[in-house]
């Protein structure tokens, strides 16, 4: 076996921040901060035993590598040597915490045990060199079995306890007891006296809980520690984490063990959490919290509510609280100067741990925040200008998911005004939601399978709520600060979160809300502004949000300057259109005619279709098209108008008849009665119509075959929006498109129709030319197989990726939810090609496609207009393929512009990226 254990000590390390695959990310960060010659902060020392390590204890059933003991045996004496202290001592003793830590954080998924090596024979030790502080030594050996109990004891042993009967919280309720005797608001009120009998009584709960002594012996301790963080890798919630973010299973963790400096000898100690920057806007300032006398957890996990370390980290909740900057000045500069370097060295915002011993600065960890997306587009363009990262790195730096939360809905702000809030808590997961309350993670998530929003209320939440965190809209909780966890997890998920709403008594018992003057119930609607912070009972409305945000304005600036993927939408209306030109999208690869004929707020249109539709012979249909001209010119010039310049992909009508057909007697009457017909004699008109597979029947370019006049009414329409565009001064460019092609003769018979009607809108308004294209959706297989004939008349090619999906695979896209997910679980599909283009076998289609189209026009114009056009990964596909242009709804278009200028960065060789 290799090298198992990497040592870190003073100013130097064996590891470095980019062994994060065999160290953890705790274990680089811990050993970057140590040993890299910018840095060389003050760590206590310690090692890190490597991922290979969990890696072969997994594969041999919990048996560690030869020589292992040895190696660690021999690390934990260099601590001693440096710490000047003994593992086991009597006189001095060292002790140590044991840290699990992943490639990539997993926040409060695996454990942690901190003050092993406490044992009755240490603890006179300890008090002597304390100073005699018998209350800290107690404070921590009480911690020490509540953790140690908690996770080596119970959860490592594979012992599954009954909802509220673990160890951990029969402890917790042990000391609360003890706290409500004594009259204790806060555990640091309870007396040395007091926290010893306190540690008696635990030591005989875990007996009587668990079965067995607490362990007495310093080695057994640290052994057990080490053991239970590798089991952790495997506990429930570490496992569905790993589900939710796609962390591999054969990751494995490392270990850290380190010399345990403390936070909780008094006033004069204290522990934080930090962020170089603001993760919640971005902003570039120093930001935290802290709590004096307190040790690990205690800050995250809203015990006491944790002070601000400066002005700017102030809140409602915390303002009255005296900030670490006022309380320890030359601590608080010191920090401020590790902070700056670390925010330099990795180029990126950093979230920091630190403790103070007795007036001495320790740092604990350091790992890339985690940031919502106003945050990370913000720090992204300021730290390009602040020169930290090239252009290239900063698009890099923000995914496409968090750029779709900027995107994301907000509570509309005129129906806000009229509102009293419920309550007020921190801003922790920006936007706004609604939704009925739920009380417990189990019920998040079986509310949402039945499709209900829900939002999930909690005192404060912990890791085992994550899978109803994810299922619900939103999380509101009455405790824990911007760092707590639901804070945490919630920022890494873009979602709308507001934490320490301390006005609210969240009940999960009696499933309810307590404001003091109203109950809010499970099951009622509530909304939340998480951006900020403000909590109102029931529904309000929502709007979409992409407000005049400079530095979004900027970085999508950037993306359309690295990106050679054009980005065009899909809309079917001028509305539509005009909104996403605001987006930036730089045309339409998508305008579908028959839309213009639903949702509309006249019927007009629609009525005149139908008459078109049930109309019996040619001239019947003539005069309901001429009565439908001007609908449909209007709607294409409104749209030509609004992409002024820029080209619009009009695909003519494309549904099958049938699915207009009215289906409520009184349309039916009054049809009929317009078109001077009984009812009898419509309904068996509509019943013609009516086919066994639509889907594959009489559409598309078939109908344009078959009614040569429904195709002229469309192109004319087309041809004179255009005309008399010009006229009024504009560049109008539309592109006709064919759907439903799979041979070219289908082409030519409507090109036929479009170069008479072309040439009749000219002479018409006295024109030499009308910017155009002619061209065809690529959509049937047998289409992509034929592309070389297809592009003989086609002058470009768009591929309709759902319809190609579909006939591709043969998997009905209404249909496939029933399969599906069997299809999944087995491992046939790796997700759902409707929404990510199948990259081995559609993906040859349209690469066949492409090929062979690009060998009879060189110059073909090729785009998407399915779904997939909006999906990033299809959009990195299309990159590759060498497409000219992706299309997709008009609000996924800057996430369009991101990803494919991301998709440019990444294969255009140049990877340098920032480290992540
Ligand atoms: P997590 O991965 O959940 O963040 P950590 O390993 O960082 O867990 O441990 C949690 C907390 O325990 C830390 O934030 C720190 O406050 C405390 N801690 C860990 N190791 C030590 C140590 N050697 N000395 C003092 N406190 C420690
Ligand atoms: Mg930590
Ligand atoms: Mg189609």
């Amino acid at each position: 076996m290799k090298k198992t254990v990497y040592f870190f000590g003073v100013g130097k390390a064996d590891g470095n921040e980019k062994m994060k695959e065999l160290l953890g990310g705790k274990g680089a960060n811990l050993a970057e901060m140590v040993g890299h010659k910018d840095l060389r902060l003050p760590v206590p020392p310690g090692f890190t035993i490597t991922t290979e390590v969990c890696t072969y204890y997994y594969k041999n059933k919990g048996k560690y590598p030869a020589g292992l003991k040895e190696a660690v045996e021999k690390a934990v004496r260099r601590i001693e040597i440096l710490m000047g202290k003994g593992f086991g001592d009597p006189q001095d003793p060292l002790l140590v915490s044991v840290r699990s830590g992943a490639r990539r954080s997993m926040p409060g998924m695996m454990e942690t045990v901190l003050n092993i090596g406490l044992t009755t024979k240490t603890i006179p030790g300890l008090i002597k060199h304390s100073g005699g502080n018998e209350r800290f030594v107690y404070d921590a050996y009480r911690r020490l079995i509540m953790m140690y109990s908690d996770v080596v004891m119970e959860k490592a042993a594979g012992i599954e306890p009954a909802e509220d009967s673990g160890i951990r919280k029969q402890l917790d309720r042990v000391m609360d007891n003890m706290k409500r005797e004594k009259g204790c608001k806060s555990d640091t009120d309870l007396t040395s006296d007091e926290l010893k009998k306190l540690c008696v009584m635990f030591k005989a709960k875990v007996k009587e809980v668990l079965g067995r002594e607490f362990p007495d012996n310093h080695k057994e301790q640290l052994w057990g520690g080490i053991g239970a963080v590798f089991a952790s890798w495997n506990g429930k919630r570490a496992v569905s984490y790993r589900r939710i973010e796609s962390i591999p299973d054969d990751w494995g963790t490392a270990v850290s063990v380190q010399a345990m400096v403390f936070g909780n000898m008094g006033n004069d100690s204290a522990t934080g959490v930090a962020f170089t920057r603001n993760p919640g806007n971005g902003e570039n300032n120093f930001y935290g919290e802290y709590l004096a006398n307190a040790q690990g957890e205690d800050v995250v996990a809203g015990i006491r509510t944790p002070a601000p370390i400066n002005e700017y980290s102030k809140s409602e909740h915390n303002r009255t609280l005296v900030t670490l900057e006022k309380l320890m000045p030359k601590i608080y500069r010191e920090l401020f100067d590790y902070q700056k370097r670390l925010d330099r060295h990795y180029r990126d915002m950093q979230d920091i741990e630190f403790t103070i011993e007795r007036g001495k600065l320790y740092m604990l960890q350091c790992r890339t925040g985690k940031r919502n997306g106003t945050a990370a587009v913000r720090m992204a363009v300021e730290m390009h200008r602040e020169k930290l990262i090239t252009q290239e790195e900063m698009i890099m730096r923000v995914t496409p998911s968090q750029l779709d939360e900027l995107l994301h809905p907000v509570i509309d702000p005129k129906a806000e005004l009229s509102r009293k809030p419920l309550a007020k808590g921190l801003p922790a997961g920006p936007g706004g939601a609604s939704g009925q309350v739920v009380f417990r993670a189990k019920d998040a998530v079986e509310w949402s399978r039945q499709g209900k929003k829900v939002i999930l209320a909690r005192e404060e939440t912990n890791p085992e709520d994550v899978e109803g965190m994810r299922a619900a809209e939103a999380i509101l909780t009455a405790r824990g600060g911007m760092t707590s966890h639901a804070a945490l997890v919630a920022r890494g998920w873009g979602k709308c979160c507001i934490v320490g709403a301390g006005s609210l008594h969240i009940d999960a018992g009696k499933k309810e809300i307590n404001t003091g003057s109203k109950v809010i119930k499970e099951g009622d609607w509530i909304t939340l502004n998480g951006t900020k912070g403000v909590v109102y009972e029931g529904r309000l409305p929502m709007t979409e949000a992409l407000e005049a945000n400079k530095n979004l304005i900027e970085f999508l600036r950037y993306c359309d300057s690295v990106r050679k993927l054009g980005v065009r939408t899909n809309a079917d209306t001028p509305e539509d259109a005009a909104k996403a030109r605001q987006f930036g999208a730089e045309g339409i690869g998508l305008f579908r005619t028959e839309h213009m004929f639903y949702g509309k707020g006249s019927e007009e249109p629609l009525f005149i279709l139908r008459k078109m539709i049930v109309s019996k012979t040619e001239d019947e249909r003539r005069k309901a098209l001429k009565e439908l001209f001007p609908y449909i010119k209007k709607d294409i010039k409104g749209t030509l108008a609004a992409m002024d310049g820029f080209p619009v992909v009009i695909r003519l009508l494309d549904p099958p008849l049938h699915e207009f057909v009215p289906r409520d007697e009184a349309k039916l009457m009054q049809l009929a009665k317009d078109l001077n017909i009984s009812l009898g004699e419509l309904k068996n008109r509509a019943d013609d119509l009516h086919e066994s597979n639509p889907m594959m029947g009489h559409r598309g370019v078939r109908l344009g075959v078959t009614y040569q006049e429904v195709s002229e009414v469309q192109i004319r329409a087309i041809c004179e929006a255009a005309a008399e565009l010009i006229r009024e001064g504009k560049k109008p460019y539309p592109e006709i498109m064919i759907p439903v092609v799979s041979d070219v003769k289908e082409l030519s018979d409507q090109q036929a129709i479009f170069k008479k009607v072309y040439e009749e809108v000219l002479a018409k308004y006295k024109m030499k030319s009308i910017r155009h294209m002619f061209g065809t959706m690529i959509e049937i297989p047998r289409a992509c197989i034929v592309s070389d004939k297809v592009a003989e008349v086609a002058e470009f090619f768009s591929f309709g990726t759902n319809d190609l999906t579909q006939m591709g695979f043969g998997f009905s896209r209404d249909d496939i939810g029933s399969f599906l997910p069997d299809y999944i679980r087995k491992g046939i599909l790796k997700e759902d090609p409707f929404q990510t283009i199948d990259q081995e076998g559609i993906s040859e289609l349209i690469k066949i496609s492409i090929e062979r189209g690009r060998k009879t026009r060189k110059n073909l114009e090729i785009g998407i207009c399915g779904e997939h056009g909006g999906d990033p990964r299809s959009i990195e596909f299309c990159h590759n393929v060498g497409m000219d242009y992706v299309s997709c709804s008009p609000f996924r278009v800057p996430i369009a512009r991101l990803a494919a200028a991301q998709a440019k960065i990444k294969n255009s060789g140049n990877k340098k990226q920032g480290n992540v």
